[in-house]
């Protein structure tokens, strides 16, 4: 794929419009176990829709539907209906940082019934599953691609959007470290803070706050965590995994464990991060960071999950030594025989 392909082209910008204006009810959806960018951009699109007086259902397809505490003071929040309740086949339905369909889970159904589909997002991986794409993998979260949306359809950003747009573009640029973080993303945040919103506000409940049994369950986790210099083509690997009885043991919920990855990527020793965490059903949600040399989209990808190149993740249905075999030989440097 070139990145011509992949820019958005006038021709989707018009069509996205067209349709969306044409439209009295939006379906909205983003990925399963959304983060702040997914569920940024889903309700601050959807909140500016709902202030034109059009009916905006917003929702993902997790069996348990749960908004992660982090994200549960976003706004915007009386637009979500859980999956049953969801259209079951929308004339207009919208997608948020999904790059497949199955990252929709539950909702992948109504998609592949949706009338049109307009597909937002910026994951290069984007397998351009609908009608309509606004796919923009240089845009530094899908809130960016957002952003440009709702100022084509000509339509105000309030406080209320802005801190929806503006939550997924600090998370995903993890605040402003990340390579993505571009002059137009500093631009873009100005943008958002101009309408008064309150990063202090945002900034603690995303990263500064945690129950005590967090302290417990992380002391877990890092006390066991292993370094294999040899590992990731000799760039090495440190990895460790939260079980779900780690977490039962202090009585921890499984979002609360989300953000490990950003203890452990921390490590000089290490080129990869990996972090296994066991949800209440059994299964593994595997979360991987790389600081350059390593494609871990790819890595993942092999492994039926996907992201960016610097951090991506995959579920997982086999023991933490099985899917750390798994992983692990594909951990290759570019361009090194793997
Ligand atoms: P996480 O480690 O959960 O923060 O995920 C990092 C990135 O990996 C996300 O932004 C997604 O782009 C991607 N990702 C995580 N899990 C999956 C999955 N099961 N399938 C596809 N992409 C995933
Ligand atoms: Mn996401
Ligand atoms: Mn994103």
């Amino acid at each position: 794929m070139t990145t011509n392909e992949s820019a958005v082209g006038e021709a989707d910008w018009r069509r996205a419009t067209e349709l969306i204006r044409a439209s009295d009810t939006l379906a909205l959806a983003c990925h399963v176990s959304p983060d702040g960018d997914a569920l940024g951009s889903m309700l601050g699109l959807g909140l500016a829709l709902a202030r034109t007086g059009r009916k905006v259902v917003a929702s993902f397809g997790d069996r348990v539907f749960a908004v992660p505490r982090l994200l549960r003071s976003l706004p915007g929040q009386h637009l979500l209906v859980e999956p049953p309740a969801y259209p079951a086949e929308p004339d207009l339905m919208i997608t948020f940082d999904a790059s497949t369909m199955e990252r929709l889970g539950l909702l992948a159904p109504h998609a592949g019934k949706a009338g049109e589909l307009v597909v937002i997002d910026h994951h290069v991986s984007n397998t351009r599953f609908g009608t309509v794409h606004l796919v923009d993998p240089a845009a530094a979260s899908t809130t960016t691609v957002v952003e440009e949306l709702v100022n084509r359809l000509g339509l105000p950003i309030d406080r209320e959007v802005a801190t929806c747009l503006y939550v997924g573009l600090v998370t995903d640029t993890g605040s402003f470290r990340h390579s993505i973080t571009t002059p137009a993303a500093h631009a873009m945040a100005g943008r958002l803070l101009a309408t008064g919103l309150r990063p202090e506000e945002i900034a603690r409940e995303l990263w500064d706050r945690s129950p005590f049994a967090y302290l417990r369950v992380l002391g877990t986790a890092l006390g066991r965590a292993t370094l294999e210099p040899g590992a990731a083509g000799g760039l090495g690997l440190v990895w460790t995994y939260v079980s779900r009885a780690d977490r039962a043991a202090e009585g921890l919920p499984y979002d609360e464990v989300e953000g490990m990855i950003d203890v452990v990527r921390r490590v000089d020793e290490a080129e990869v991060a990996v972090v296994l965490k066991e949800d209440d059903e059994g299964g593994w949600n595997v979360s991987t960071r790389s600081k350059g040399a390593v494609d871990v989209a790819r890595a993942c990808a092999a492994l039926g999950g996907g992201g960016h190149p610097r951090a991506a993740g995959f579920s997982s249905a086999l023991s933490v030594a099985d899917t750390m075999a798994a992983l692990r030989p594909l951990l290759a440097p570019e361009g090194s025989p793997s």
